[in-house]
């Protein structure tokens, strides 16, 4: 099951106030999976569940970037989405803008049928605003090349400036009916532009919004270029 990520606050990252309601979801996952799993032991249906995250630290990815179970495998083959260039499960609802945690259960409750026409629409939004380069687009296929430790290496700036995660590549991501709900119409362009723009102009006053919340709470950007020697691996 998942937790949808309000697009506004998404669209501050990387702040402190996206980093507060990314633990918020986590959390509250962890807690509905937990109280999910008593639920239905206390009914006589042997159950369990697999917390959110799998990881102790940065250090700990870094010797091992690998997690121990895909909760995006397990929501796309829940029938709850697809998966996009970008390696997020992409949802109807909220796109990528989702959290996901797994409860194991012998309860008979029958399976929703898996989405069989791809969500992703290989607009390359992901690719080209990642900022490290991470995801690049495949001729032959709707999942991406991710180079997993381009991201990492990301994510652990981010920690150090106490507003991980990125998640720039699920603020970009035009699929879902979040967008409409929001009331939002030609943000595409605002995003594509918004690196070059805030390079030429960190006022830009187009970008204020989001600027201001990236301001507080945290600790200075220390600028980092992509590794351009790295390769991407499939
Ligand atoms: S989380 Fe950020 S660094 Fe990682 S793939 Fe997405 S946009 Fe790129
Ligand atoms: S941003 Fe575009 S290419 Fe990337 S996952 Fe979303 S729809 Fe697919």
């Amino acid at each position: 099951m998942g937790l949808a990520m309000p697009l506004p606050i998404v669209e501050t990252t990387p702040s402190v106030v996206h980093m507060e309601m990314y633990k918020t979801s986590n959390q509250e996952l962890d807690y509905l999976a937990y109280d999910l799993t008593r639920y239905l032991n206390r009914l006589g249906h042997a159950s369990f569940f697999f917390p959110r995250d799998g990881f102790g630290s940065m250090k700990a990815l870094r010797e091992n970037n690998m997690a121990a179970f895909s909760h995006v495998m397990a929501a796309k083959y829940a029938g709850l989405g697809t998966i996009g260039a970008s390696h997020c499960l992409l949802t109807p609802e909220f796109g990528p803008r989702v959290r996901f945690v797994s409860v194991f259960t012998a309860t008979g409750i029958p399976s929703d049928p898996v989405i069989a026409k791809e969500l992703c629409i290989k607009c390359e939004a992901c690719a080209k605003c990642c900022p490290q380069k991470a995801i690049r687009m495949r001729e032959d296929r709707v999942v991406g090349d991710y180079d997993s430790m381009a991201c990492l290496k990301m994510a652990e700036e981010l920690t150090a400036r106490r507003c991980y995660p990125c998640g720039i590549c699920t603020k970009v991501c035009p699929i879902g009916e979040d967008r409409s709900h929001y009331q939002q119409k030609g943000v595409m362009k605002k995003y594509l532009r918004e690196a070059e723009a805030l390079a030429a102009n960190p006022e830009d006053p187009e970008y204020k919004a989001w600027t201001h919340i990236r301001k507080y709470g945290v600790f200075r950007e220390e600028k980092s270029a992509p590794d351009k020697n790295r390769k991407v691996s499939p």
